[in-house]
């Protein structure tokens, strides 16, 4: 489990991180939402043990990230935004050199490359000089010199950023399959890419977490929807009174008919069902609203 637990920093007078705390669990992936600026890579870079925070403290499996630096750095495969790639050496003298400085066992070495390296699809780039690959292939030998010893938990940073339409596709879809083996927590400025890839979000704005969300819990809002075919001039007063209906906004669908958005504390399509039938409304619709992740995060956006 990583336990991020109130940590602040500030660069000067700028406040990065102000009292961040979230969890992760073994086997999740969570993608760290927000806007540029918003505080995301400073937070990975203290969660990996590359940056202390001014206050706060961070756990991986148990270990304090300041204190036992080394040993949490064997748990974790690190993606930052600028990964050193070096340019004149192959994928392979490359992934060899990862191996040492992480003084992987000679006698594990082969099946650790070979997993990393069809894992990530670079089997047919072995002897590739650095220099020579894609920004896309690029993206997947961080990804392989960051799962290259099976770590427990991998954090990547932004792993998208720079990549065409497909690469990002299959980069996603990479991210995916590793969280077989990994607990993975990522950065990303991008509503969809986070929709598709994770379980959960925290979304940080300005440096702090604005909300802590799980993606299959989102879409279900207590707000409902009624447009009826012609005004009716009870509808605000009948509502109002109803058991859970919080707020009561009247507005013209695009289809210019009569419209109310009513808020509530729980599902309340049922009883606005009962009442618009009593009242004899003719209903052209009543829905239960769903949420997505974009109109989430707009509405913590514009109250930031
Ligand atoms: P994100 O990854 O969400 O784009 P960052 O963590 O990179 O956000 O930055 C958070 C804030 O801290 C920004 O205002 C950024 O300009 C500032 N910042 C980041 N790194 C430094 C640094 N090394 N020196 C000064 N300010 C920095």
């Amino acid at each position: 489990m990583i336990n991020v637990q109130n940590i602040t920093k500030s660069y000067g007078s700028i406040e990065a991180l102000r009292g961040v705390s979230f969890d992760i669990q073994p086997g999740e992936i969570v993608g760290l939402l927000g806007p540029n600026g918003a505080g995301k890579s400073t937070a990975i870079k203290i969660i990996t043990g590359f940056l202390h925070p001014d206050e706060g403290l961070v756990e991986i499996d148990g270990l304090n990230v300041l204190r036992e630096l080394q040993a949490v750095q064997g748990k974790i495969g690190y993606l930052s935004e600028n990964t050193p790639l070096y340019p004149e050496l192959s994928v392979q003298a490359y992934l060899g050199m990862i191996a040492d400085l992480r003084a992987l066992p000679a006698s594990e070495y082969i099946g650790l490359l070979s997993n990393a390296v069809y894992g990530t699809g670079l089997q047919d780039y072995l002897t590739r000089p650095i220099a020579s690959l894609s920004k896309g292939l690029r993206q997947r030998l961080g990804l392989a010199q960051a799962i290259l010893h099976k770590p427990q938990f991998l954090i990547l940073d932004e792993p998208t950023v720079g990549l065409d339409p497909t690469q990002i596709v299959e980069i996603r879809a990479l991210i995916k399959s590793l969280a077989q083996e990994s607990t993975i927590l990522f950065s990303s400025h991008i509503l969809s890419e986070v929709e598709a890839i994770c379980d959960r979000v925290v979304i940080i704005i300005n440096g702090e977490v604005k909300a802590d969300q799980r993606l299959s819990e989102l879409s279900m809002s207590n707000d409902a929807t009624l447009v009826l075919q012609q005004d009716s001039d009870d509808v605000q007063q009948s509502l109002t009174g109803l058991d859970g209906v919080r707020t009561i906004r009247q507005f013209r669908s695009s289809d210019d008919y009569p419209a109310y958005r009513i808020s509530g504390s729980a599902d309340i399509t049922p009883q606005i069902y009962a009442v618009a039938r009593d009242r004899n409304w003719a209903v052209r619709e009543l829905r239960r609203d769903t949420v997505t992740l974009e109109s989430f995060f707009n509405q913590l956006a514009t109250t930031a």
